[in-house]
């Protein structure tokens, strides 16, 4: 070949590769300055899709991709599995997910025979000058977040979890609060929003006091106003005006954090997972779109900065094995029903059982205004077969005891309520959902990302591939 020739094609493919700023920045040389890392925590690929098609039939779409997450370049998959469970829980998972280190359940930050400490690539994006954003709209000290920050033998020591989180000194805590902020059964000498604040942080917890902050407001920890009984925020379908939103959490903290030395924000999706361990189709469907709607903030982000983000939607593990189609319905579903329900599971539950004595017509009554059985559509009116489950259901309600020890009533109820449990699980059934647990399963989960070199996704991949992966792109421990 003439060696001019030769040199214009040279030039001309080097070019192409410097200005390679799809969704598909194959590239390694560029130097990546901003990770958003979310987790939906249960998020299985039947949770987003079910998101997906509830989308679709609203826009009476045959064609799919309605979801942000879906319109990320690359799709792919992994395992969860803890070091001594097939069947992961939160804890163990984000620990790996955080540091690329398998441990054992409920183990937090810790190696599997819990003597060693792991690092979590937050720190090491800290280190090298990062500033760190970590969300969720469960409590902020809740396994997921903490697996970013704490080391602790176990999960459940939320009041040691909560002065990691302090002592962490990251930038940017936003969404739901602590669970113990008085301790435990410990001697806590020390309320941990005063020593928040004592240690430099911002405490503000109300949307206005959120709103007015900005990038000269320090390091944030701002806290949901209103928090349930396990200071988490409420779920998007009881949302009212005045919750954040995580999409309005993630906006505010690219806006403080957004520096030439780039940032790291890691946003969860946490109650998915507990939607799904209710089996509460309908206000999961409403969580993932919430969760998709905050993803949506980070794409846009990645339109401006193309070269230098990451984006990573991922899941710790799948929760209540749920099925698109369901054992009645078999090949139809209907999506457009899941309107119909009009509040959580776990808001029905507080508000039915302070109904005084509800005859069984009356109780019938409440599920027609709630979740539309009974009402005017037809693919909602009960069956015999319905009115019998329910019926019996309801002679079980006052059952509270034991129903963790008899396996008919735990497999008919999960130690929930049973006529609302009853009542949803009909109405899953008539919209084409099913469960088949009311725990997390063992089946491998979706992961969709831009950014990051596809190639390094092949073949089996599993959940403590993700951080190396990541600080491979920011050059950490090269
Ligand atoms: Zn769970």
């Amino acid at each position: 070949m003439n060696r001019k020739i030769f040199f214009t094609i040279l030039i001309v493919v080097f070019a192409q590769l410097l200005s390679c700023n799809s969704y598909n920045p194959d590239s390694t040389e560029k130097e990546i300055k901003y990770v958003f890392y979310f987790i939906g925590d249960g998020m299985g690929l039947a949770q987003s899709h079910a998101a997906e098609l509830y989308l679709a039939s609203k826009n009476k779409s045959s064609e799919l991709g309605f979801l942000n997450m879906n319109r990320l370049p690359h799709h792919s998959y992994f395992t969860t599995h803890a070091s001594n469970r097939y069947i992961t829980g939160s804890a163990a998972s984000v620990t790996a997910m955080s540091s690329g280190i398998k441990t054992t359940i409920s183990t937090l930050g810790l190696n599997a025979n819990r003597s060693l400490p792991t690092i979590p690539i937050t720190q090491k994006a800290k280190e090298k000058g990062m500033k760190i954003g970590i969300i969720t709209d469960v409590s902020i000290d809740h396994a997921t977040p903490a697996g970013f920050y704490a080391h602790q033998v176990n999960r459940n020591m939320y009041y040691q979890i909560g002065l990691d989180l302090i002592n962490s000194d990251f930038d940017f805590f936003g969404g739901g609060g602590f669970i113990y902020p008085d301790g435990h059964n410990e001697n806590a000498d020390t309320n941990l929003i005063e020593y928040a604040i004592e240690s430099g942080y911002n405490y503000v917890n109300s949307k206005q006091e959120f709103q007015n902050l900005n990038s000269s407001s320090g390091k944030i920890l701002a806290v949901n106003e209103h928090l349930d009984v396990s200071s988490a925020m409420p779920y998007s379908i009881d949302k009212q005006d005045n919750d954040f939103s995580l999409k309005e959490l993630l906006s505010k903290a690219i806006e403080i954090l957004d520096n030439e030395n780039g940032f790291f924000i890691m946003l969860e999706g946490g109650k998915i997972d507990w939607l799904c361990h209710m089996n509460d189709a309908a206000s999961c469907i409403k969580d993932v779109i919430a969760f998709d709607d905050a993803i949506g903030v980070a794409m846009d982000f990645y339109e401006k900065h193309p070269d230098e983000t990451v984006i990573i939607v991922a899941a710790d593990h799948e929760t209540g094995g749920l099925s698109i189609g369901s054992v009645l319905t078999e090949y139809q579903i209907n999506y457009t029903l899941i309107d119909y329900q009009k509040a959580s599971m776990e808001e029905m539950i507080k508000e039915y059982t302070q109904l005084e004595n509800p005859g069984f017509n009356k109780a019938l009554e409440y599920i027609q205004e709630n979740l539309g059985l009974n009402g005017p559509a037809t693919a909602l009116k009960l069956t015999d077969y319905d009115l019998r489950r329910l019926k019996k259901a309801y002679k079980n309600q006052d059952i509270d005891q034991g129903i963790l020890n008899n396996p008919e009533l735990f497999e008919a109820y999960g130690g929930y309520h049973p006529f609302i449990t009853t009542a949803i699980k009909i109405f899953n059934q008539k919209a084409g959902i099913g469960f088949t647990s009311w725990a997390h399963t063992g089946i491998p989960v979706p992961l969709r990302y831009a950014g990051l070199d596809p190639a390094a996704f092949t073949g089996l991949t599993d959940n403590t591939d993700l951080p190396k992966q990541i600080e491979k792109a920011l050059g950490i421990n090269e």
